[in-house]
């Protein structure tokens, strides 16, 4: 089954008035084929369409969602603040005590300044880790993903790597030639690249949990490589837990890994479904950001008052309800649904978790832990999967590469809901390819 009439009206009308008919590219189901869901409404962990079909959602927003779709009180408390205004282009309450919060919760982050989105976090920080050391080149891991600035469009994960394309157009190789790119999981290539460039490193950035390109769970050792040898070099490691942070544990991924970065980014679920990012660190690094330092960084909406309501009130909720001990208990119930589904299916299919994240290994052998260890024919397998489930009223990300979010309002009804989905699925002929 395909989208519904109304749906692909609508599509039809976007198609003639933006990119692709979509605001961000993955959306637009090339990976998979077909026509977007164009959606009207969501509740808990389900969302309804344009006609009237009602899903249940494992993509929730692509993570910001970890209570739902429009949670009652997250509802309240923005509407609250809407009737007081939205934005004052000056500190507000909310903002100081949403950077309260996570000053308190991230391990070693004395200072966090507010962005609108995650690509702005990992650009300014990267900003700031150069103006601190006034050194130019910094060092991604291929298959991360950091948002869309031009200086982090290498090697980039899901988006490109669903297109095939190692870069973006657009971008001068002037602007990544201080870009340089190494492979997940290998401690010698990184060491090696210290000891010959170390002094002209000003920072290493890296998903703790690579979430953009599958789900490519590191070795603790590679993580803790990685801190030992930038500290030797005086070189800024940036942990991206635009997805981790605040998902997996209330103190990241650096709280469970017990590995503290120089600098965090945060996104998606900081800002409990509305516009926010953030990034932060040690005082003595934030200390180079203008007003205090010459690192210049600025934003007309940065910090409004209602997305930092609907950050902090998220956050709280969380807290409140011992959020992260439930989310991987859920997030176990799944694992222990979908694995003997997997295991008997027509073609080495695993289930790969951490926490609420989760993917579908399709390949054959342990689970991948680089992005050049994806098998490209997985990709096939899981566009036929996808719209299997699609018809059943299951909606997972429409990529292979993309991971599964689950939220507090995923009850085990939804979760037997997806594996009897898969079931069928896998059940099906074509999905035997
Ligand atoms: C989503 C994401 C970003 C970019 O965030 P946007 O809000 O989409 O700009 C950056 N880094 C990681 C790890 C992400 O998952």
């Amino acid at each position: 089954m395909s989208a519904g009439p109304l749906s692909k009206a609508w599509m039809a009308r976007a198609e003639r008035v933006t990119p692709g008919g979509v605001s961000s590219p993955v959306r637009a189901f090339r990976a998979v084929g077909g026509t977007p869901l164009v959606v009207r409404s969501g509740a808990g962990a389900e969302f309804e369409d344009v006609d009237g079909r009602r899903y249940t959602d494992f993509v929730c927003s692509w993570g910001p969602l970890i209570l739902g779709h429009a949670h009652s009180e997250v509802r309240e408390a923005i509407s609250n603040a809407v009737a007081r205004g939205t934005s004052f282009g000056a500190p507000c309450e909310p903002e100081i005590e949403l950077a309260e919060w996570i000053v308190a919760a991230y391990p070693g982050l004395d200072r966090v300044r507010f962005v609108s989105s995650g690509t702005e976090a990992t650009m300014s920080a990267i900003r700031l880790a150069r103006g601190a050391t006034g050194r130019d080149k910094i060092v991604k891991f291929s298959g991360c993903y950091h948002g869309h600035a031009d200086h982090l469009l290498v090697a980039a994960g899901s988006g490109l790597a669903t297109f095939g394309r190692p870069s973006s157009a657009g971008v001068p190789d002037a602007f990544t030639s201080e870009t340089l790119v190494l492979p997940l999981d290998d401690e010698q290539r990184f060491i090696e690249l210290l000891r010959r460039e170390g002094d002209r490193i000003a920072a290493v950035i890296i998903e703790p949990v690579p979430a953009n390109n599958g789900l490519l769970l590191q070795r603790h050792e590679f993580l803790a490589t990685l801190r030992r040898e930038t500290e030797r070099a005086g070189v800024i490691l940036i942990f991206d837990e635009v997805i981790s942070g605040f998902r997996l544990a209330k103190g990241g991924a650096a709280g469970i890994l017990g590995i503290t970065p120089d600098l965090a980014t945060f996104g998606k679920v900081i800002g409990g479904g509305l516009p926010v990012g953030a990034f932060g660190g040690r005082r003595d690094l934030m200390r180079h950001l203008a007003p205090e330092g010459a690192v210049y960084q600025a934003g007309t909406l940065s910090g409004n008052a209602v997305a930092m309501t609907a950050g902090l009130t998220t956050l709280r909720i969380l807290e409140r309800n011992d959020g992260w001990a439930r989310l991987e208990t859920t997030g176990r119930a799944l694992e222990a649904l979908l694995a003997p589904v997997l295991a008997s299916a027509p073609f080495p299919a695993r289930l790969v978790r951490l926490g609420s994240l989760f993917w579908m290994s399709l390949q054959q052998g342990e689970p991948p832990r680089t992005a050049e260890m994806i098998d490209p024919a997985a990709a096939a397998r899981y566009g036929r999967l996808f719209h299997s489930l699609l018809a059943d009223g299951v909606a997972l990300a429409p990529s292979a590469y993309e991971v599964g979010f689950l939220s507090l309002a995923h009850e085990p009804a939804h979760l037997v809901g997806l594996r009897d989905a898969l079931s069928r699925a896998l059940a099906r002929p074509a999905a035997h390819a």
